[in-house]
């Protein structure tokens, strides 16, 4: 463990990264924030504790330390839009999901500042998630990177209606083998979870850059409703009866997943 993230190693071939769990914002840089920026509402909450399942597969689980309030990890460093035409939110926000300004007047983050943030918290993150699908590359011909996301399951700014339980993003296929996205489809569609595969979200840019499976990575984001396992509500806790009927079709959707990867091996050797 380090500052910037959390990192647990496993040999199977499979990552779990969960670029939004940080809640910290460096002590330097709190003056700046607006009193509602430091609750850090936006976070991807508990996803650790909610996957930690996965260890029992064999996972490596990096997840962040740091807020996306500082830097966004899932966003390219050049700070292009994801979703172009979209209202989104940027490589450093300056707003939060509802609108309200993160930053105090005046101390918003300029380009130099910007810069600093991307060498000192988006590389760590990035060089450490590259190296360890190296290491498991080097085992297995073909490795699963899980992007494990969550969100408030209402958020007019953002988008229309509540969301669907839970949203699958492989960019319309292109970053996984089909086989791998059918068996985390299948999960979901077993369950009595709503669900969408490239809807409204169809993987950041962390699926985006790293899902390349000519190169043996497939990468599948799974964007959750945060009403299907906590209180959407401050102080945003666990619930862990909710989260208890969840977890298993989490499992079912990971592990499919890493039975379709372990059968494209298979095939390979
Ligand atoms: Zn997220």
């Amino acid at each position: 463990m380090t500052d910037l993230y959390t990192l647990e190693r496993g040999d199977a071939p499979l990552l779990v990264s969960i670029p939004h769990l940080g809640t910290g914002i460096p002590e330097a840089l709190r003056g700046q924030y607006t009193d509602v920026a430091l609750t850090v509402a936006d976070t991807d909450w508990h996803l650790d504790r909610l996957y930690a399942f996965a260890k029992s597969l064999g996972a490596t689980i990096l997840g962040a330390r740091v807020s996306r309030y500082v830097i966004d990890l899932n966003r390219p460093p050049n700070d292009e839009s994801l979703y172009p035409g979209q209202t989104t939110t940027s490589l450093c926000p300056t707003e939060t999901f509802r609108g309200e300004p993160i930053y105090r007047e005046g101390c918003a983050p300029d380009a130099a500042e910007r810069q600093r943030r991307v060498e000192t918290y988006w590389q760590p993150y990035h060089q450490t998630l590259h190296a360890e699908l190296q290491r498991l590359r080097s085992r297995h011909a073909n490795v699963l990177l899980w992007e494990a996301h969550s969100i408030a399951s209402v958020l007019p700014r953002l988008f229309d209606d509540k969301l669907p339980d839970l949203n699958l993003g492989t960019q319309e296929g292109r970053t996984t083998h089909a086989s791998v996205q059918a068996q985390a489809e299948q999960a979901a569609a077993d369950s009595t979870y709503t669900w969408v595969a490239n809807g409204r979200f169809k993987g950041g840019y962390i699926t985006r850059h790293f899902g390349a499976p000519q190169d043996g990575v497939h990468a599948i984001q799974l964007e959750m409703c945060q009403s299907t396992y906590m209180d959407e509500h401050a102080p945003f806790d666990y619930v862990p009866a909710l989260a208890d009927r969840v977890e298993p079709v989490l499992r079912k959707m990971v592990g499919g997943a890493l039975d379709a990867i372990r059968a494209l091996n298979a095939a390979s050797s």
